[in-house]
C-alpha cells in the first residue's frame, strides 16, 4: 500500500474528509519521505500543481497527522522541523553540507543513558544521529562563504 492509501484510510477510519488538497500533500509526502521534508517543501511540490494552497493548510494537514502519530516531527536542532512518514523508532544518518537525512533501521543496544543521569525521567527510547558528508557532497567543492 503506497503511504498516500495508507493515510486516506487512516483518516477515513477516524470518520475524517480527506480533501484532494489533502491527498496532493501525502503524494509530495510519500515522494520526499527520503529527504524528511520540511513543511516548506511540501508547499513547494504541492504548489506545482495547486498554485492557491498555502502553508496554512499543509502545516495543519503535516500537524493533524502529527497528532494522529501517523507522522513524526524531526527536529535536528537545524531551526527546522522536517516531518519523516517513519513512525517506527529509528535513527538517522545527517549530511551535514546538504541537509540530507537517511533512516538507519540498525539497534544500537550498547546506547544506555546511567541512572544517575536519568534525572528521574522513565526512558522510553532514544535516538541517534551520525552526521557527516554524504556521497554527493564529497564530490563538490563547498562553496566559499563571504
Ligand atoms: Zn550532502
Ligand atoms: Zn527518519
Amino acid at each position: 500500500m503506497s503511504l498516500e492509501e495508507r493515510l486516506v484510510t487512516a483518516l477515513k477510519a477516524r470518520g475524517k474528509k480527506v480533501t484532494p488538497q489533502r491527498r496532493f500533500i501525502f503524494q509530495a509526502l510519500e515522494k520526499e519521505s527520503h529527504r524528511h521534508p520540511t513543511a516548506e517543501e511540501i508547499l513547494k511540490i504541492v504548489r506545482k500543481t495547486l498554485p492557491d494552497v498555502s502553508l496554512t493548510t499543509v502545516y495543519n494537514t503535516l500537524h493533524n497527522l502529527v497528532e494522529m502519530e501517523l507522522l513524526r516531527q524531526v527536529d535536528l536542532g537545524e531551526g527546522m522541523t522536517r516531518f519523516d512518514t517513519n513512525t517506527d523508532i529509528h535513527h538517522h544518518l545527517l549530511c551535514k553540507r546538504c541537509g540530507r537525512l537517511e533512516d538507519i533501521h540498525r539497534q544500537f543496544r550498547g546506547v544506555a543513558l546511567p541512572k544517575e543521569d536519568a534525572r528521574g525521567f522513565v526512558v522510553t527510547s532514544h535516538q541517534v544521529i551520525f552526521e557527516g558528508v554524504c556521497p554527493d557532497c564529497q564530490t563538490t567543492t563547498p562553496t566559499l562563504k563571504h
